[in-house]
């Protein structure tokens, strides 16, 4: 397979220079590199710019609600485990609105990948600061700064109990390919928190202000949880690369009648009568 394959003809109508576009490239390298076939895919997202990336990966999509997008992405992975669920946010929909099922879907351990689109301001909307806005964010719900401190989405996804933990960055396609087919790879959760800038929404955070933080982790030790938290706290710099991961089981694993797709289960023998009596 090939990153062509998995094209659908949809034009984006992102903003020129939008990290979207290289997210959706690398996303559908990454595809034709595991080579999962298509219809064994499904793409989950919420709402906001980065939320319309099912419309261009000719997988399964599903776009649903601001904010719900994990809960829906469980749904599917628990009624059919033969799927690969990839979860595709924004920083407002993954950690403000949808922050409450993030966190509850890293301690559970969801076997899906969670891509996060993180340009610390909500861009579909016009403007507003996010969770992931620095103190001080000037925007249009912010007019004199934002005054609340912004969430940290590594150390937050390790001590939440996610098992894979990653960052990757717009500018680096290949190492962004490389996060996801080992996302995808891993059984469990795995978050990629993906910086990239909103070139039209947030100045503050411009191509050059990340290019001056960013490095690639070197020598640690990605099974040492502390020294991962101790990473996902630096201030200065941005770290990229894989910070977390560990083996457990995943949600349901230990449950027999969700281990498989629920449409191949025989219920042949299983007595529907009296439920249907009841709502009746
Ligand atoms: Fe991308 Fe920002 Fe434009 Fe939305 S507003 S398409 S996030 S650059
Ligand atoms: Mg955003």
């Amino acid at each position: 397979m090939e990153q062509k394959d998995l094209d659908t003809g949809e034009k984006p109508t992102w903003c020129a220079g939008c990290g979207n576009f290289v997210l959706t490239a690398a996303l559908k390298q990454a595809l034709a590199e595991l080579d999962v076939a298509p219809e064994k895919v499904a793409i989950v997202s919420g709402i906001g710019c980065g939320s319309k990336l099912p419309h261009f990966v000719r997988t399964y999509g599903f776009e649903g609600l601001h904010g719900r997008t994990l809960p829906v992405a469980t749904g599917i992975k628990l009624a059919n485990k033969e799927l690969t669920v990839i979860a595709v946010s924004g920083d407002g929909d993954a950690y403000g609105i949808g922050g409450n099922h993030f966190v509850h879907a890293c301690r559970k351990n969801v076997d899906m990948t969670y891509i996060v689109q993180n340009n610390s301001v909500y861009g579909l909307t016009k403007g507003q600061y996010s969770p992931t806005s620095p103190k001080g964010f000037v925007s249009s719900t912010s007019p004199s700064g934002s005054i609340e401190q912004p969430v940290n989405p590594m150390s937050w996804a390790i001590t939440a109990g996610a098992t894979y933990v990653a960052r990757g960055w717009f500018m680096d396609l290949d190492q962004l390919k490389r996060l996801i087919i080992d996302a995808i790879s891993h059984h469990g959760f795995s978050l990629i928190d993906v910086l990239m800038p909103c070139l039209t929404y947030n100045r503050a955070y411009s191509v050059q202000w990340y290019k001056e933080r960013i490095y690639k982790l070197y020598g640690h030790n990605a099974s040492d949880r502390a020294a991962a938290v101790e990473k996902a706290m630096e201030q200065d710099k941005l770290p990229t690369g894989l910070f977390y991961q560990e083996k457990r089981e995943a949600y349901g694993d230990e449950i027999p009648s969700v281990r498989g797709p629920l449409y191949k289960q025989d219920i042949s023998n299983i007595d529907v009568a009296p439920a249907m009596k009841k709502m009746q």
